[in-house]
Order: structure tokens, then sequence, then C-alpha cells
């Protein structure tokens, strides 16, 4: 488990900022971590500010909420420079689904950082097709602290890295659940993908 660096409560001391980044496919418990850490930030008497990407509207318009019902009240923002003039004042902004701001959230983290601003990024590191996801590698090139976290593969129960896509859409983004995608292993994974690269007389043969 992750333990959460020493935050700088003494009197006088100077705030001190950084980034971490929770990682993983989808059902690897990003979020249950993320609202996790944000909890006990707020314990601790922390002020704490959460951000989802507004596109993200699967669970609810406004919380952050994880696969497991937990979750946490958020501000949906369209892009990261929002992020920079609602947090003022924050000791530490949480951002889930990392993945789907642009570029930008790099910089926009790096800033609050630097000011003394705890920030701690949950996303997925890569797409349905295994590509590295969006600015999530730039920021687990940049963070302080990386935690990459695991599901449990669907099909044969070993620890799965993979987002497998079962819907048919080929778009990068694809707000979806347990009926567009599946939580895989490496070698279940690649069983997949190769089964939908066979021609489709093929592939029934193979399945039936
Ligand atoms: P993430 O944000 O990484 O998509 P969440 O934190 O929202 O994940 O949800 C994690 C929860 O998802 C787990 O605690 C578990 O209850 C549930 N879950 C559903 N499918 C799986 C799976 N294949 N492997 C692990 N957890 C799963
Ligand atoms: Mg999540």
């Amino acid at each position: 488990m992750f333990i959460e660096p020493r935050v700088g409560n003494r009197h006088n001391a100077p705030r001190r900022g950084w980034i971490e980044v929770v990682c993983g496919s989808m059902f690897s418990g990003k979020t249950e971590e993320l609202i996790r850490r944000l909890t006990r930030a707020r314990i601790a008497r922390q002020q704490v500010e959460i951000f989802k990407p507004a596109l993200d509207t699967r669970y609810d318009t406004e919380d952050v909420v994880s696969h497991n019902a937990a979750r946490i009240r958020s501000t949906p923002v369209a892009i990261p420079s929002e992020i920079l003039l609602l947090a003022a004042g924050s000791d530490v902004v949480g951002i889930d689904e990392g993945q789907f701001f642009d570029n930008s959230l790099v910089e926009v983290c790096q800033q609050l950082a630097d000011n003394g601003t705890r920030v701690i990024v949950a996303g997925l590191d890569m797409d349905y097709l295994g590509r590295p996801f969006g600015p999530m590698p730039a920021l687990l090139a940049t963070a302080e602290f990386v935690t990459k976290v695991h599901a449990v593969c669907v099909c044969c129960g070993e620890i799965a890295s993979y987002s497998y896509r079962i819907a048919a859409s080929e778009s990068q983004v694809l707000l979806g659940e347990t009926d567009s995608y599946e939580a895989r292993c490496r070698p279940c994974f690649l069983e997949g993908m190769q089964t939908k690269a066979l021609p489709s007389a093929t592939q029934s043969a193979v399945t039936h």
C-alpha cells in the first residue's frame, strides 16, 4: 500500500508540493485509491479539491464514483487550465480520469506542485489497444510518486493490466463499464486481440 509522504503540517514549515500518479487498467482500483488518499487528507483538515473531466458522466455528472460505489464530490472541468483557477489555495488537488485531458494537464500539475500543492492524478496508463494514453506517460515521468494498481483478469484470474474492449467501437475514448470492457492479463489480452483480427468466418470457426 502507498504510504503518504509527510504533509508538512508543522508550524511555519514551507508548503511542499509534489505529484502522485495512480495508474492501471480499468477496474484496477484507481478511483478507490484516489478517494482513500483524499479522504485521509480531509481527516488531516487539509483543503482538498477534486476534479474530473466534464465528459466523464458514467455514474454521476459531479461526483467521482468508483466501480465499487465509493464516491466523493468533485468539480467537472472541460480543460485543465480551469483547475488552476478553481484550486487556488488548496493543500491537495485530486484529479480522476487524467487520460481524458489534453497534454496541458502536465503543465497544470507542475504549476500546482511548484506552488506547494500536493497533486494526485488517477488515470488509465494504456488505452484499449495497449497504447500509452493521453497525458499519462508524461505525468508518470514527471511525478515524484507513481503507483500502478492491478485488476483481476476476468478470463484466468491472474493480475490484469490491460483494458480489453468488448464493444465494437474503434474510438480511443469510449465511456463504458463491464458491458464494454474487461480487465485482462497480457496473454488473455493478446489472445482477444488476435481473435478480433481474424476474418469473421474464421472467428466463428474458432469460437464454436
Ligand atoms: P478504476 O478506477 O481503476 O476503474 P475503481 O476504483 O472504480 O477502479 O473500482 C475498483 C473496484 O472494481 C474493485 O474494488 C472491485 O469491486 C471492482 N471490480 C470489478 N471488476 C473487477 C476486476 N476484474 N478486477 C478487480 N476489481 C474489479
Ligand atoms: Mg476510475
